[in-house]
């Protein structure tokens, strides 16, 4: 378990190694704003860290995360959408011209849709997890329900960065710039295990490691 001092002392370090290293870059972006140019939408999961697993610096990612990285359906009428909220300065104030949506191994949102929810103490939980079902419908009419349940549930990581995709693409500002080529959207799965990333070939529906792509160009 981490503790206080710990967070402290890091502060420290940061300040006194990274900050110093990069600080003119960094004043660079106090100074000028951010300009990111992708839109990082991760899991809350502790072990999936946006800049660390792309080697991205500050000012590259523009990083929403939350419970089984889900964009819940466009609709205005609802209170407080702090996913929304961050699509839409991403996509209409800052121009990214990415969005990344990374779902990945072992996510514990995912294999939480497989069992019963207690609604007392997790009542927000147990009602963002609904965005993840389509996936697991889907993961079981493939497999069988019967299938081994560490293969439902990769199917399932990889079905629900689909299916949030398609989420979306319910956002108008998303679908029109999607539309006029100025917005590019991947789904990605992190893999804990080994670190490698695979991408979402919507041409093929499959996914594919990230580093055929490197080897190709
Ligand atoms: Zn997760």
């Amino acid at each position: 378990m981490i503790k206080k001092s710990s967070l402290i002392d890091g502060n420290e370090m940061f300040k006194k190694s990274y900050f110093k290293k990069h600080e003119k870059e960094l004043l660079d972006l106090v100074e000028h704003g951010q300009n990111p140019s992708a839109l990082f939408i991760g899991c809350a999961d502790s072990r999936v860290v946006p800049n660390l697993i792309t080697q991205t610096e500050p000012g590259d990612l523009f990083v929403l995360r939350n419970v089984g990285n889900f964009v819940a359906p466009y609709n205005p009428d609802e209170d407080y959408h702090s996913t929304a909220a961050g699509i839409e300065y991403a996509v209409t104030a800052l121009e990214v011209s990415e969005i990344i949506i990374c779902g990945h191994t072992h996510c514990g949102a995912i294999a939480s849709l497989y069992s019963e929810i207690d609604e007392k103490p997790f009542i927000h939980t147990k009602k963002w997890l609904t965005l993840g079902n389509k996936a697991k419908a889907l993961s079981i009419l493939a497999l069988g329900k019967t299938a081994p349940k560490e293969e439902l549930l990769r199917l399932t990581e990889k079905l629900s960065v689909v299916s949030q995709i398609e989420n979306l693409l319910t956002y108008p500002y998303v679908k029109q710039r999607l539309d006029e080529g100025s917005l590019h959207i991947h789904g990605w799965i992190y893999d804990m295990a080994s670190g490698d990333i695979e991408y979402y070939d919507p041409d093929e529906y499959a996914f594919k490691s990230l580093s055929e792509v490197i080897n190709d160009q």
